[in-house]
């Protein structure tokens, strides 16, 4: 009966080394990024309570729709299997709310910086209604999300790739963006689209997007100056469809974008990295024409 024992045993070993596969693999659903444990994304809310940032047409300060939409983020991204998520809160003065968030995201060495904001106009194209017995600043003009990148970030082919991979999400989900930032009668608010199939646009000044050192991506996820728009962010069904759109994104890249060396990020001066990174820039309100190349 030695040979039934055998086969027994080669059985059990069998089973074993396929509950141990079944083991390993379980905490990454099929499409899930196998690094996703070991990956952080930071989630900043965009702007403070003490400086909010835009106020809806409705009076409420865009800080608010920024920290409801960055929660939901946070838990997608729980859900995806991004533990290490973390949702990045700054308090103070608008200024001094800059400086902390930067320190923080630097310290917090993370593989990705989005800061999430929520739209509105140049003072010039508002309008004047009554809500609740109080007057209230509005303007329909506009309406879409937007996405800004640096070409002066550590890291802008990072940052120009999950830009486009969350474009490609959110139009996936029936998300259009708004395209007005390239029109001249933004003045100087006029940008550079270098992706017009998913909305990426330079916006080379932005603090947070140039010195994270990390691919750094800020999403203006719809206009709250809009009276319909605000209402729309204001929903949780359209909240869970950005948050969807960004946890897919961050899989997406978290699969494909090589992590530089952590050792090496911290050791290489910023100064020249931005330098090298900027072969032949051309003036962002120059252009309004889509293309990677300068
Ligand atoms: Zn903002």
């Amino acid at each position: 009966m030695l040979w039934l024992r055998v086969m027994g045993l080669l059985v059990a070993a069998a089973l074993a080394c396929a509950a141990a596969r079944a083991a390993y693999a379980e905490p990454q659903p099929a499409d899930g990024c196998k690094r996703a444990a070991a990956f952080r994304a930071i989630i900043d809310v965009g702007h403070t309570e003490k400086a909010p940032g835009a106020i809806s047409a409705r009076g409420v300060p865009e800080f608010v729709f920024n920290l409801n939409l960055a929660k939901r983020i946070e838990e997608q991204l729980f859900t995806a299997g991004f533990q290490r998520s973390v949702l990045l809160i700054t308090e103070g003065p608008a200024r001094q709310g800059l400086a902390k968030r930067v320190k923080r995201a630097k310290e917090l060495a993370a593989d990705l910086f989005l800061s999430i904001h929520h739209d509105s106009v140049p003072n010039r194209f508002l309008e004047k209604w009554e809500v609740e017995g109080k007057e209230r600043s509005f303007s329909d003009r506009f309406s879409g999300h937007s996405i800004f990148i640096s070409q002066d970030s550590s890291d802008y082919a990072g940052s120009l790739l999950f830009a486009s991979l969350l474009g490609g999400q959110l139009q996936e989900r029936g998300l259009k963006y708004t395209p007005h930032y390239t029109d001249p009668i933004m003045g100087n608010r006029k940008r550079r689209l270098v992706d017009a199939h998913a909305g990426v646009y330079r916006y080379d000044q932005l603090i947070v997007l140039r010195t994270t050192a990390m691919p750094a991506v800020l999403l203006e996820a719809g206009s709250i100056i809009n009276r319909e728009e605000e209402l729309r962010m204001a929903s949780a069904e359209h909240q869970a469809l950005t948050s969807a759109a960004v946890a897919n994104a961050v899989t997406a890249f978290c699969k494909t974008h090589q992590p530089r060396l952590r050792g090496m990020r911290r050791a290489e001066p910023a100064r020249s990295r931005g330098k090298r990174q900027r072969p032949t820039v051309t003036p962002v309100q120059q252009s309004g024409s889509a293309g990677l190349s300068d």
